[in-house]
């Protein structure tokens, strides 16, 4: 008996194991795939040049307009990035990166497999969740040999005190940027802030190509070092050899294979052009959760006052009143179709990492306990944004 098309698609629901957006009135993230999109993946489908190529090298030069830099190289993954950055710098066995804990687990994992070890700092407060200078200032060690900075939710960190301190202690400073192209602190753009800068364009983030990556700096030497590592430690690529510009290539060090692929350029250059009204549109998204609900029940959002900052506003967070159990606020707002996260579970406290942690994070495990993500992405509705409030509201 053949069964009916609703059932069909009953059928294949229930034998999804991933969060669908369409089981959420309002999901946490989501892309929006329009014709320009398709359009610009089929043109690169069509061109037959499937690896990095002219369109890896058009949103390159783009990129690096955006973030007012001399050099950018697309690669594979935020991850790949982070992981370019520090070697790029000539992190190692035995070195010590500063890092907050408050942070997606990447730059902890980048940070090992260079064979350094990560040493986690804390959090200015519930007001700021980026990292404190006073923290990195009392974390600097004889081995210590870069901080890895992260721009928490769009939000730039305290550059001028950070840049300060990097100075006196000879100290590199790596710009995880990956919550916040097209944000800016003091004029400057988000990514130029250190001597390299590392972006992620995994499907959630402000400039989604499903996954990628992009590495920029203003040092040549930085520069050469992070082409070299990005493939190989080859001395020409593919497609240089395809234009007939070299015929042969030298092997100049142990590098990666981290290259991005044209299909993914292609919808990069296309989502690239809209980042700055989405931006925008985030921010105003912001604003409304912040009017409605900072201040509110015990509830309060981070990042009321930084007026040197342009937000990229890569995540909305609440903090919960202390003692509200997050998982029932979850599980309440669930039920209300609202799709919510945490942005982080610490990485102090994971079993991976809890051994390797010996300073206090007073500020991040109070955060890590009461942080709650809301849903944030420019196309969210007037209905859905009312919703996501009123969930809230009616769940702590
Ligand atoms: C997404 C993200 C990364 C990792 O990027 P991938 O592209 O997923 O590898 C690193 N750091 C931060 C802060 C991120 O948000």
């Amino acid at each position: 008996m053949s069964r009916s098309a609703p059932a069909r698609l009953a059928a294949v629901a229930d034998t999804r194991l991933d969060d669908t957006p369409s089981q959420w009135v309002v999901p946490l993230s989501d892309v929006l795939v329009d014709l320009a999109i398709e359009r610009a993946a089929a043109e690169a489908i069509r061109s037959g040049w499937w690896s990095m190529g002219p369109r890896v090298a058009e949103f390159e030069e783009r990129f690096a307009e955006l973030c007012e830099t001399k050099h950018s190289f697309a690669v594979a993954t935020g991850t790949a990035a982070l992981h370019l950055a520090l070697l790029a710098v000539g992190c190692g066995p035995g070195d010590e990166v500063l890092v907050p804990s408050l942070n997606f687990v990447a730059a902890a994992n980048t940070i090992t497999h260079v064979g350094a070890t990560p040493v986690f700092c804390d959090v200015v407060g519930t007001d700021d969740f980026t990292v404190s200078p006073t923290d990195l200032e009392a974390a600097v060690s004889p081995r210590t040999r870069a901080i890895m900075v992260m721009d928490y939710g769009g939000y730039a960190c305290r550059m001028d005190e950070i840049d300060e301190l990097a100075e006196r202690h000879g100290l590199a400073v790596i710009e995880d940027a990956a919550h916040a192209p097209g944000g800016r602190y003091r004029g400057r753009p988000c990514g130029s802030l250190g001597a390299i800068g590392c972006f992620s364009f995994f499907a959630n983030k402000n400039l989604a190509m499903g996954e990628g990556g992009m590495v920029v700096t203003q040092d040549d030497a930085l520069a050469e070092q992070i082409r070299l590592y990005r493939s190989h430690g080859m001395t020409t690529l593919t497609w240089d050899r395809h234009r007939g510009h070299a015929s042969s290539y030298d092997v100049v060090l142990k590098g990666f294979n981290y290259r991005l692929d044209e299909l993914r350029a292609a919808i990069g250059l296309v989502e690239l052009e809209r980042l700055p009204s989405r931006n925008e549109a985030r921010g105003r998204i912001v604003e409304r959760y912040r009017a409605a609900l900072d201040g509110v029940a015990g509830i309060s959002m981070p990042f009321a006052t930084r007026p040197e900052v342009l937000a990229a506003h890569h995540i909305a967070v609440i903090v919960l009143p202390e003692g509200k159990p997050r998982d029932e606020v979850k599980a309440a707002m669930a039920a209300q179709g609202v799709q919510t996260s945490l942005h982080y579970p610490p990485i102090h406290r994971f079993s991976a990492y809890r051994e390797q942690s010996q300073r206090p994070l007073p500020v991040t495990d109070a955060i890590g306990d009461r942080v709650l993500t809301l849903p944030l992405f420019p196309h969210l509705t007037d209905a859905q944004i009312a919703a996501v409030i009123d969930a809230v509201l009616s769940s702590v």
